[in-house]
C-alpha cells in the first residue's frame, strides 16, 4: 500500500494538473500571498486535508516567515511565489494537529495569539458566547437578544451584534450570558475546536519554524476601545508575549479584522506589520500595518488551488 502522502501527493497533482488555466496563472502570478487559518481538525479528514494543502504549497510556492513576504529578497533559482501562513487565536488543536505537519513539511508560520486567554485559559469570549448561547431554550435566547438590541435570537445573529457593541455594554452582554448560562459545560467536541495553548505549550513550539505574533491582550475587537483599554490590548500585548517568551515579537493581527486609523496608528507605534481580514494577494510595496490575506479555513485542496488564483472568487 501507497503511504498516505505518497497517495495525496498523487491526487493534487491530478487535480491542480488537470486546471491549465490554473497552472498557466501560477506561472505568471507571482504575487506574494498570505494565508489565513484558525482552529484544524484533528479528525483523520481534517488531518488528510490539511497534508494535502501543505503537500500543494510546499510544490508549487516557497513557503516564508511572514516578514519575508514584503522582503525585497529572492532567490534567483526558485522562481515559486511566495506565500506565509498564519493561524489565528492560539487555539491549542494549532499544536496538536497542525504543528506535526508544519514539522513534516518544514513550513514556517506564524501563530498570532492573546496572552489574556493563554493566561486565563478562557476561549475567546465569542466562542465562548456562542457555545453558552446554544445551550438557551429559544424563548431565554430571543428574550437576551431583545434586551442587547439584537434584531433576531438566532445565534450568530446575537455574535455579530455583541461583536460591535460599545465595550462596556459587550462586557455587561458576555456577563448575562455566563448569569443566564451557570450549568454550562463544554463537551469535548468543543474543547477540540475552542480550547487555547497554555504558556508552555506555546513555549514548546520550535521559534526557528513558528513565529509568535501578537492577536490582542483578550481578542476584543478593537475599534471603538476607550484609549486606555486600546493601548492594553495592544502595547500591553507585545509587553506580556515579549516577556513571557523572552523574544521580540514583531507582527500583529486585528481580531476579527477590525480597525479604524486609531487603531492602525496605535499598532504602528508598538508593531513592524498587521494582517487583516481583507481578501488578496500582497501587492509591491504594501501598506504594512493592511495586509490582506487569503482565507483558508477548510479549504479543500481544489478550493486552495483556485483561490491561491483568484482570492476573491
Ligand atoms: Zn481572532
Amino acid at each position: 500500500m501507497k503511504p498516505v502522502r505518497l497517495v495525496f501527493s498523487h491526487l493534487a497533482r491530478q487535480v491542480v494538473g488537470s486546471n491549465i488555466a490554473t497552472k498557466l496563472l501560477s506561472n505568471v502570478l507571482r504575487q506574494p500571498r498570505i494565508l489565513m487559518l484558525h482552529g484544524v481538525d484533528g479528525d483523520p479528514q481534517g488531518i488528510r486535508l490539511l497534508r494535502a494543502n501543505l503537500d500543494f504549497l510546499s510544490r508549487h510556492f516557497r513557503i516564508v516567515p511572514l516578514e519575508e513576504i514584503w522582503s525585497a529578497e529572492t532567490k534567483r533559482s526558485d522562481r515559486r511565489p511566495k506565500v506565509a501562513l498564519t493561524f489565528d487565536d492560539g487555539l491549542r488543536n494549532n499544536l496538536t494537529v497542525a504543528y506535526p505537519l508544519l514539522k513534516e513539511f518544514q513550513a514556517p508560520a506564524t501563530f498570532f495569539v492573546c496572552p489574556g486567554l493563554i493566561d486565563s485559559g478562557r476561549w475567546l469570549w465569542n466562542h465562548e458566547c456562542r457555545a453558552r448561547l446554544k445551550i438557551l431554550d429559544e424563548g431565554t435566547r430571543h428574550q437576551f437578544g431583545e434586551e442587547i438590541g439584537a434584531t433576531d435570537g438566532a445565534v450568530e445573529a446575537t455574535i455579530r451584534h455583541l461583536k460591535y457593541l460599545p465595550y462596556a455594554a459587550r462586557l455587561n452582554a458576555a456577563q448575562r450570558i455566563r448569569d443566564l448560562t451557570p450549568a454550562f459545560q463544554p463537551t469535548a467536541v468543543d474543547q477540540l475546536k475552542y480550547d487555547v495553548m497554555s504558556w508552555e505549550e506555546l513555549k514548546s513550539l520550535d521559534p526557528r519554524l513558528i513565529a509568535v505574533g501578537a492577536h490582542s491582550t483578550n481578542h476584543e475587537i478593537l475599534t471603538g476601545l476607550p484609549a486606555e483599554v486600546l493601548e492594553n490590548e495592544v502595547g500591553g500585548c507585545r509587553t506580556w508575549l515579549e516577556r513571557e517568551l523572552g523574544r521580540p515579537v514583531k507582527h500583529f493581527c486585528y481580531p476579527d479584522g477590525a480597525y479604524s486609523v486609531d487603531v492602525r496608528d496605535c499598532v504602528g507605534k508598538h508593531f513592524a506589520s498587521a494582517v487583516t481580514t481583507r481578501v488578496g494577494w500582497v501587492p509591491d510595496a504594501p501598506a504594512l500595518f493592511e495586509l490582506p490575506r487569503i482565507p483558508a479555513d477548510g479549504a479543500s485542496l481544489r478550493d486552495l488551488a483556485w483561490r491561491m488564483q483568484r482570492p476573491g472568487g
